[in-house]
């Protein structure tokens, strides 16, 4: 017999009913402080009265309209993020790998359109991750997600993340364009060197090719600028955004310079539900709250204090962690031991946290984190391994 419900997620035994700032209250009764952020998109907590406020009142007037129509809210949103980063134009999805499939798309379709079709490879890193689809499992590279689900989809070569050489060794006249997360999530909180990031796109500009920068999990402000690429001080070509972007409201958005936004005419893209009038209008309320005065910094300071605290439980406790990793809100600690063991054991300290691949327990907690916050995560982290060293 299966359950209704298809298996593929290994899930804790544990439900949640109610959230509200940095604090989950389970089905269980308990209460729970949420360093997970459901995957790092509830940037701004649990019921944060911007979001459910704007949500609610959207949905009160309207949901949904096709794109047949003009949208004002997907053009608020558009505008928002037009002024606020080096895009000139932007197209909406509904995920992170609908929004990697859009930038794939238009790479391909730029390079073809200015007389350059056959361009259609792109470069991607070992350990990256992009996605679920077809394509982006393809651009990920990761044989356990490729297995058994036919050819790989063409075009997607991989070299190791901050390597320029090989970058450079691997471009060939099918080249289009690169795609890189500048800190890597899935794969274990790793951070690209800001002179790596400098140097690919000088390769990019010396080629022709187009930088694509995967910033579904790293944008909308978690490593403490509104995109991580901005800590190299480069500006790219494309940029796709997810998680963080509705704060819990499913939505992407592809963010592109004018040369390669031009050649996305009527017809040769679209979604159903991207854009929508709710989607946007939560959309909205969540990077306005991101660029309110002060909320970066915010985040900046308080993601250098969270480093210092993460370093003191290494030193604390040398026999379950091992590293650091990241930047901002965008945390990992590498851990000495299988890193399961280590999310049941904070777990049952009443903190939440994400396993990441390397073996690291990943911290992306909503951007709203304090300093006291933070404490606390790192008290119950300090109960956990100690309760571990205890075994
Ligand atoms: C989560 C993630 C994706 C995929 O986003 P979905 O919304 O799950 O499709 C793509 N790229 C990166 C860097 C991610 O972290």
């Amino acid at each position: 017999m299966i359950a209704s419900i298809m298996p593929n997620y290994k899930r804790f035994d544990l439900a949640f009913e109610h959230g509200e700032g940095l604090w989950l209250t389970g089905t269980n009764g308990r209460r729970y402080l949420d360093f997970g952020a459901g995957i790092a998109v509830s940037s701004l907590g649990h019921s944060h009265p911007a979001l459910v406020e704007a949500i609610t009142a959207q949905a009160k007037k309207l949901i949904h309209v096709s794109n047949l129509y003009q949208v004002p809210q997907a053009k608020a949103l558009a505008d928002l993020l037009v002024a606020h980063s080096f895009a000139d134009s932007v197209l909406f999805c509904n995920s992170g790998a609908e929004a990697n499939e859009g930038l794939i798309k238009l790479i391909r379709r730029a390079q073809y359109k200015n007389g350059h079709p056959e361009r259609t490879r792109i470069i991607c890193f070992h350990h990256a991750f992009h996605g679920r689809t077809l394509a982006t499992i393809s651009a990920t590279g990761n044989p356990a997600y490729l297995e058994g689900f036919g050819s790989p989809v063409e075009g997607f070569d991989h070299v190791p993340f901050n390597d320029i050489e090989a970058v450079r060794a691997a471009i060939t006249d099918k080249t289009a364009g690169i795609l890189i997360e500048p800190v890597q999530g899935e794969s274990g909180i790793r951070a690209a060197e800001p002179a790596f990031l400098r140097a690919l796109r000088a390769l990019c500009d010396e080629k022709g090719l187009y930088l694509g920068i995967d910033e579904v999990q790293s944008g909308m402000g978690r490593t403490g600028t509104f995109f991580a690429f901005e800590h190299a001080g480069i500006t790219p070509d494309v940029v796709s955004s997810a998680k963080g972007i509705g704060g819990g409201f499913p939505l992407g958005a592809v963010l592109a310079r004018a040369d390669l936004a031009q050649h996305l005419t009527p017809g040769t893209h679209g979604t159903t539900y991207g854009g929508n009038p709710l989607a946007c209008a939560a959309g909205f309320a969540v990077v306005s709250e991101i660029l309110r005065p002060g909320f970066l910094e915010h985040v900046r300071t308080t993601g250098a204090a969270f480093g210092k605290m993460l370093e003191a439980c290494v030193t604390d406790h040398p026999s379950i962690f091992e590293e650091v990793r990241g930047i901002g809100l965008m945390r990992g600690l590498r851990c000495r031991i299988p890193v399961g063991e280590v999310l049941e054991a904070v777990m049952a300290e009443g903190l939440l946290a994400i396993g990441a691949g390397d073996n690291v327990l990943r911290l992306v907690p909503p951007l709203i984190a304090t300093e006291a916050d933070c404490a606390e995560a790192c008290t119950r982290i300090g109960r956990a391994a100690h309760a571990l060293s205890n075994q």
